[in-house]
């Protein structure tokens, strides 16, 4: 099927903070020769390409004067499973949580933690998405992309992708590599990851001394629930800002002064303080401006309220950034990209 390139195509319903913006170009990729075929036609047009997943980690700022991509190739597949250890490997445009659910019903441990994340399989290393202890690297067992550059096919191993907090050779390397599939290495027998103080609650709460992976799958899934806002129904992209890493001086400086500091001490030897925790002290949450705001139940998440434009709600965070910075002197860094 030769691809369907339409021309001023609405993002509101692409974009989880529910902004309305146009692709001057908009078109959807449902295998490799259409990912290729677009990349001619921007080509021959001289246009920028943008790839688009669920939209949940971006904040358009305006019209996209591009390509718009979204990345809509389905498919999960299982390339080895002995009975015990499973390598699973599932399409760029696959969603992210009916695909983990898929790994939970097959029973494989692995995934349970990073439920209910939005957004596609694809763009799931770009960030090496992470919550409640684990991260995709953990998981990861290689990927298939294709490089823009020079139209080539190449096949990336744990150790090339470069992954760290919220970052990767994906990230650093922006509009260079096309993400097609992503290999998963998952297990029926591996343990679970209970570290986090809330879901060891939460299971506690329904009964569960014993929990399986789907136990704490819909746990996460409850939690999450609960502390963010369902982009549905509140246009956000989760997490506006990252968890900073600060020195142990500056750490020790800022709990001498707020007993209450929320800080994890990092293998590096630097300290990874709560961004939430420092926009909370700072009095932001719940503050809203026209429809951009910061939300009522969680300091980390901006919302748009309705009508809220990019600009708005850039506006707002770098305000956010500037007040946290003269209070505290830790400078937040935005996690969506901005575009
Ligand atoms: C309510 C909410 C909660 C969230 N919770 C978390 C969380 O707990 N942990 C976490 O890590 N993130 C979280 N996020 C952020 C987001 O869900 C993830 O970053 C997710 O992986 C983004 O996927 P997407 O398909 O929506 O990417 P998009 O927003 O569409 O794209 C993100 C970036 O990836 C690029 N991209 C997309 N697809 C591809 C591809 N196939 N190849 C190459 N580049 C590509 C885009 O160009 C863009 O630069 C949350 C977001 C929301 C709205």
């Amino acid at each position: 099927m030769s691809l369907c390139v339409q021309p001023q195509v609405s993002l509101k319903a692409y974009n989880s903070f529910a902004i309305n913006v146009t692709a001057r170009w908009f078109a959807e990729a449902h295998d490799d020769d259409q990912v290729r075929e677009a990349l001619v036609y921007a080509e021959q047009r001289q246009l920028p390409l943008l790839l688009l997943g669920g939209g949940s980690n971006m904040l358009l700022t305006a019209d996209v004067e591009a390509l718009v991509l979204r990345m809509a190739s389905r498919g999960v597949r299982v390339l080895q499973d002995d009975g015990e250890r499973a390598l699973i490997e599932a399409e760029a445009g696959e969603p992210w949580h009916p695909f983990v659910q898929w790994t939970l019903q097959q029973g494989l441990v692995g995934l349970e933690n990073l439920s209910l994340i939005p957004g596609t399989v694809g763009a799931a290393p770009m960030q090496n998405i992470g919550a409640y202890g684990v991260e995709l690297q953990d998981r990861f067992a290689g990927l298939t992309a294709l490089d823009r550059r020079s139209g080539e096919l190449r096949e990336f191993s744990l150790d090339d992708c470069a992954f760290a907090y919220r970052d990767s050779l994906f990230k650093r390397e922006a509009g260079r590599w096309v993400i097609l599939r992503v290999r998963f290495a998952l297990s029926r027998t591996a343990a679970l990851h209970l570290d986090y103080g809330p879901l060891r609650q939460h299971l506690a709460e329904r009964g569960i001394a014993a929990p399986t992976a789907v136990d704490v799958g819909r746990s996460i899934c409850a939690i999450r629930r609960e502390k963010l806002p369902d982009p549905a129904l509140l246009g956000n992209a989760g997490s506006f800002f990252k968890n900073p890493l600060v020195s142990v001086e500056l750490a020790q400086r800022l709990s001498a002064e707020h007993a209450d500091l929320v800080a994890y001490p990092q293998a590096d030897g630097r300290v990874k303080l709560a961004a939430g925790w420092l926009i909370e002290r700072a009095g932001w949450k719940g503050f809203r401006e026209g429809d951009a705001g910061v939300h009522r139940l969680q300091a980390l998440v901006l919302v748009n309220y309705g009508q809220a434009t990019g600009p708005q709600l850039l506006a707002l965070a770098q305000r956010i950034q500037a007040d946290i910075f003269q209070r505290f002197a830790v400078a937040l860094e935005i996690e969506p990209n901005v575009l």
